[in-house]
């Protein structure tokens, strides 16, 4: 039997299709947990994957984490087959550049609405089980962005941003009921989203990082794991920096 740190735990990540949310699912899942992976279409094949290689059970769900009546009832329908909710990982993110003059108004409105509103429907979703346990543990993804800005993201940097807000009142709120809420702030980190950049932007973050590289998945779900542990029961309402010395 797995006897990790988070054996019998069941956790819910949003976007865990590939990059961060996956290497996220995949590092509870080693730790012990069960997991329900949420992504844009069901990934019947990835779970079944996980399942079978980690040693616990893990499903996943097609949700569009922006949409509240089906983050209702994907997460009612979750709670349902796993008996309860443990963690939440808020990880389900895009970016629709552009500089200020040129952004569409649809553009600012898709980024806050499935980059910061779900963290909001996603952690209502979950607080009525995690207040009935009188536990539970919250952790949202946001931006080494939200902090320093960035050119041509005034919708993912302001999007962000607003998860650090969440973050800070959802923790006040749920502190109470023995719940943490915390929020991880990656810097650049090698995925898909970062991919599209093009290797002549990647290498010019590269050579600006003190740590010398570009971050993997597995820097940032390291941490996550850690913040979604009983070790970190006495940690909330904070904003914890995976960038590599960035933002130091
Ligand atoms: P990615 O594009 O590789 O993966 C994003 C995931 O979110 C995918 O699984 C996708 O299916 C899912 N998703 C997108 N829209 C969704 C929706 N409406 N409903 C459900 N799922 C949806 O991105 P990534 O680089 O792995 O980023 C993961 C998170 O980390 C995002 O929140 C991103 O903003 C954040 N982040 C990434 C970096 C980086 O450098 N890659 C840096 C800081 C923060």
């Amino acid at each position: 039997m797995n006897m990790g740190k988070l054996t019998g735990k069941k956790a819910i990540v949003t976007g865990a299709s590939r990059g961060i949310g996956l290497a996220i699912a995949t590092e509870l899942a080693r730790e012990g947990a069960d997991v329900a992976i949420l992504s844009t279409s069901v990934k019947e094949d990835l779970a079944a994957k996980l399942s079978s290689e980690l040693g616990v059970q893990v499903k996943s769900y097609a949700c569009d984490v922006a949409d509240s009546a089906t983050v209702q009832a994907v997460f009612k329908q979750i709670i349902a087959d796993m008996g309860t909710v443990d963690i939440l990982v808020n990880n389900a993110g895009i970016t629709r550049d552009g500089l200020l003059m040129r952004m569409k108004d649809e553009d600012f409105d898709a980024v806050i609405a499935t980059n910061l509103r779900s963290v909001f429907l996603c952690t209502r979703a979950v607080a009525r089980t995690m207040m009935g346990n009188r536990s539970g543990h919250i952790v949202n993804v946001s931006s080494i962005n939200a902090l320093r800005g960035q050119a041509g993201q005034s919708n993912y940097a302001a999007a962000k941003a607003g998860v650090i807000g969440l973050t800070r009142t959802n923790a006040m709120e749920l502190a109470a009921r023995g719940i943490t809420v915390n929020a991880v702030a990656p810097g650049f980190i090698d995925t898909d989203m970062t991919a599209k950049l093009g290797a002549e932007i990647r290498e010019k973050y590269a050579s600006q990082i003190p740590l010398g590289r570009l971050g993997q998945p597995e820097d940032v779900a390291k941490l996550v794991a850690f913040l979604a542990s009983d070790g970190a029961k006495y940690i909330t309402g904070q904003i914890i920096g995976v960038d590599g010395g960035l933002n130091a």
